[in-house]
């Protein structure tokens, strides 16, 4: 069977303003694998999201091209879900209508099963017929992963997902998605800012460099697995963990 779920072939993005075109990334290489875990570290401005960007299709290549499965990504496409920081869940429709929505829009026959399967899953059953604004904004960012995931995305893009979260809340939203992949095994491509959140989500973690952003490193990494597997782990104590994180920190400031 084919791991190879996508492949970043030599993308460079430009956009055109009023003084000239400014590069925001250039020369990406990359391949997603089927399950993969990627989360993608950067400084601002670095042209982390137009990287999400051009995965989701939402922008034109100045040079290069993407392919999921082979096949050349020409624009948006349904085997891509993408999450981002604001939720943007429809105010005027409840819990159980927001997370039906794209399944409705395709009359998919039953799907009663699968939304089942998420509402328990996210723990918002009570709240089903809550609108968005009773809700936290945990619990929103919840409703927007299942919103996602019931569409069987291929590949989950999320662009920052908990960065308008508290601090407590951030951390159960983290827990929450790193049992659910544990579980599930979706292909994932995460962007943050934040080094613990991408050391302890991620299998692959990338460091982008200043603008215009290319990979210049990745780190293979499996302290998601140590905190699934021993209650008693504590990532921030570990001497691996630390280290990796300085090397990271190290990058970032070059
Ligand atoms: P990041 O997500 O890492 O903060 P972005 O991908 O949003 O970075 O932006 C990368 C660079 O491209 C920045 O210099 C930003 O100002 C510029 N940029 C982003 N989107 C546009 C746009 N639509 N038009 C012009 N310039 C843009
Ligand atoms: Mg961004």
């Amino acid at each position: 069977m084919e791991k190879k779920l996508v492949d970043v072939v030599d993308v460079s993005v430009s956009y055109d303003g009023q003084s000239g075109a400014t590069k925001a990334i250039e020369n990406i290489n990359m391949q997603i694998n089927k399950s993969d875990f990627v989360v993608l570290l950067g400084p601002s401005g670095c042209g982390k999201t137009t990287l999400l960007n051009v995965l989701s299709g939402f922008i034109k290549l100045s040079e290069g091209a993407v392919y999921i499965k082979g096949n050349l990504i020409t624009g948006p496409g349904k085997e891509r879900g993408v999450v981002f920081q604001q939720t943007n869940l429809f105010p005027w429709l409840n819990i159980e209508q927001n997370i039906r929505f794209g399944p409705d829009l395709q009359k998919k026959v039953d799907i009663s099963k699968s939304y089942d399967h998420y509402i328990n899953i996210i723990g918002l059953k009570d709240y089903q017929k809550h609108y968005p604004f009773e809700l936290s904004g945990g619990m929103q960012q919840r409703v927007a992963i299942a919103r996602t995931m019931i569409n069987n995305p291929e590949l989950i893009l999320m662009d920052e997902p908990f960065g308008a979260l508290d601090a407590i809340n951030r951390n159960l939203l983290q827990d929450f998605l790193r049992s659910l992949w544990a579980d599930e095994k979706f292909t994932v491509f995460m962007i943050t800012h934040d080094i613990d959140e991408a050391l302890t989500l991620g299998n692959r973690v990338l460091v982008m460099s200043k603008s215009p952003g290319t990979i210049i490193q990745e780190f293979n990494v499996d302290f998601y697995l140590k905190i699934l597997n021993d209650d008693e782990y504590i990532a921030s104590l570990d001497p691996e963990f630390v280290k990796t994180r300085k090397a990271i920190l190290n990058l970032l400031q070059i």
